[in-house]
């Protein structure tokens, strides 16, 4: 699989019928970051985003099936509420996993990637094009997380300020925009469902639980209070927005980074309804 396989799997949903997409921001590298929305406009609202961390490209694989889905059941008149997805937050990351260095046009720039990677072997990076770990680098207690670097890595540098990471800011702005009454957050591996950012209310917390535990019915995986970690998407939007926000690692710990497609078909048949359970309770 190559970057570009993922493109026109996404470029494949924009032709389907009922689906808006908009090309909402670009990445470091100027790739296209592509939003798209299946469903009722009135309603509830969810927002998912995924394939921030590079090597967790399954959870990018994982959004286009889940919208051609969702997207059937729309059609089908089987759907309530809408939902917003950007499945390919990071696509340079993904890239440098997929096609390694070859998919960097700037010569210094790769050899700059190679140093912080030290070597060529880019199938275990989570960062971004300039060795950001996108995940770290939101506007919610940035910086005090457990295992935040302050210098390029291929995971967890915060970056040099609060969303220095253009991904980073279009993502923020679209959010922002469309309001979401609950937002899920899709990772590898684990399966493991968190919630609970540190700084939320007891009734909030009360609140995201419960719907946490609905999720756990569904696709079985168990249900973990975040601890020690900052600056991630689902932290901004508890700080933020006060909605419902969960990280959901798919895939099995036993199987090593970086998870392939051979393990689709598991992970969605597990979390293919999580999304219209979750919905259905804000
Ligand atoms: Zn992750």
């Amino acid at each position: 699989m190559k970057i570009n396989d993922i493109y026109n799997s996404i470029y494949e949903l924009i032709n389907l019928s009922n689906i808006d997409s908009s090309v909402i921001g670009y990445s470091t590298f100027n790739r296209p970051i592509i939003a798209f929305h299946i469903g009722s406009y009135d309603g509830k609202q969810m927002f998912m985003e995924g394939g921030i961390h590079a090597r967790e490209y399954l959870s990018t694989l994982f959004l286009i099936e889940e919208i051609k889905y969702l997207n059937d059941l729309f059609i089908n008149n089987k759907l309530v509420g809408g939902y917003y997805v950007v499945p390919m937050v990071n696509p340079d990351g993904i890239a440098l996993v997929l096609d390694g260095e070859s998919s960097v046009d700037c010569e210094i720039q790769r050899e700059i990637l190679k140093l912080i990677n030290n070597g060529n072997d880019f199938s275990l990076w989570k960062a971004n094009g300039l060795g950001v770990d996108l995940n770290v680098n939101f506007n919610a207690e940035w910086g005090k997380g457990d295992q935040n670097l302050f210098c390029p890595s291929s995971g967890n540098f915060v970056g040099y300020y609060p969303e220095s990471e253009r991904e980073n800011r279009v993502l923020i702005q679209y959010c922002k925009n469309i309001n979401p009454d609950i937002t899920i957050s899709w990772h590898t591996k684990g399966e493991i469902i968190y919630y609970g950012f540190y700084t939320l209310s007891a009734v909030s917390l009360e609140r995201d639980l419960k719907i946490a535990t609905k999720i756990s019915k569904v696709n079985g995986y168990p249900v973990v209070k975040t601890q020690g970690s900052v600056g991630g998407f689902s932290d901004w939007v508890s700080l933020n927005l006060d909605v419902p926000a969960y990280t959901i690692e798919i895939g099995n710990a036993n199987i090593p980074h970086p998870l392939g497609i051979e393990n689709l078909e598991t992970v969605f048949n597990q979390n293919k309804d999580v999304p219209i359970v979750a919905l259905n309770q804000v």
